[in-house]
Order: C-alpha cells, then sequence, then structure tokens
C-alpha cells in the first residue's frame, strides 16, 4: 500500500482509494502500476469476467492491470486528479490541494469499451452521467445510427 493512502467503501462505487494527509496540487499521488497486456492479451484474459481494472496506455495498444492503491480510484466528473503518462508508466496526480480523509477521483474517459453502460453517479454538480469519453459517444452514436439504417433495410427486403 502506497502511503498517505487508503482503500475504504465509497459512496461513489463499491470500495474507493482515500487520503490519509494532505497532499498538494501537482503532488503525483500514486502510480497506476501492474502488469502490462496488449489489448487482444486482456480481453482473452477476462473474455468472462464484468469487473475488470484496465488502464489503456496511451496510444501504445497496451494496458495495465491495476494492481495496487490505484485501481481502487472511482471516476468522478469533477475529479481531484487526473493522470499523466510518462515514458509509459502512469501517475495519478492532484489537479488540487487535496485535504486528508478526502475520496481520490480521475476521470475515466472510456474509450472503446465493451461495456453497454457507463452510467456515472459521481454526484458531482456539473456530472456528465457516463464515465464514457465524448470520443466514445460519437462513436456509440455513429454505431447508433448505422445499426438502424440497418434495420430500416431489413425491414424493406422483407416487404
Ligand atoms: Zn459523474
Amino acid at each position: 500500500m502506497q502511503s498517505g493512502l487508503v482503500i475504504r467503501s465509497s459512496s461513489i462505487h463499491a470500495a474507493g482509494c482515500y487520503t490519509t494527509r494532505a497532499f498538494k496540487k501537482g503532488d503525483r499521488v500514486c502510480e497506476y502500476d501492474g502488469p502490462r497486456f496488449t489489448k487482444d492479451q486482456a480481453d482473452e484474459r477476462y473474455a468472462d469476467r464484468s469487473i475488470t481494472y484496465l488502464f489503456s496506455c496511451g496510444d501504445t495498444g497496451m494496458v495495465i492491470d491495476g494492481f495496487g492503491s490505484a485501481m481502487f480510484i472511482n471516476h468522478c466528473c469533477e475529479p481531484n486528479c487526473e493522470t499523466e503518462e510518462v515514458e509509459g508508466r502512469i501517475f495519478v496526480c492532484a489537479v488540487r490541494d487535496i485535504a486528508a480523509g478526502e475520496e481520490l477521483t480521475y476521470e475515466y474517459h472510456l474509450y472503446d469499451s465493451d461495456d453497454a453502460e457507463g452510467d456515472c453517479y459521481c454526484g458531482a454538480a456539473k456530472c456528465r452521467g457516463t464515465m464514457f469519453s465524448k470520443d466514445e459517444l460519437k462513436r456509440r452514436a455513429r454505431k447508433a445510427t448505422r445499426e438502424a439504417a440497418k434495420a430500416k433495410k431489413t425491414v424493406k427486403t422483407k416487404a
């Protein structure tokens, strides 16, 4: 366990990662560390699992299978942390001063997700209602339009 952090039950989702001491804006709070896989390897490994803690690492096509405190950090639409990639390593950094006892959060920006739903219940005033990134929402909208068009065609050929 990283120093200054503790895992306990969260009001956002299941377990969360809380601070036991204050952090300053810009501090690296912890590292998102764990074994690395390619996206395909991870899909194969976790085909039957609904909950995973995979972190996509930039454009490398690699994912990190979260292990340690960072995997418990929940998504929030008004987060107090952000993730920073430095030479293939992912660090969770404070975007503002964080007091002892606060729950740590960052935006997941889920993309290329196979999950049907990514609804957000973070409770922030500016909650976007989803954990998907803007690009993912666009991708899903396009897919829905395509499927609607396909459905229409099918109806036509049947008629
Ligand atoms: Zn939210």
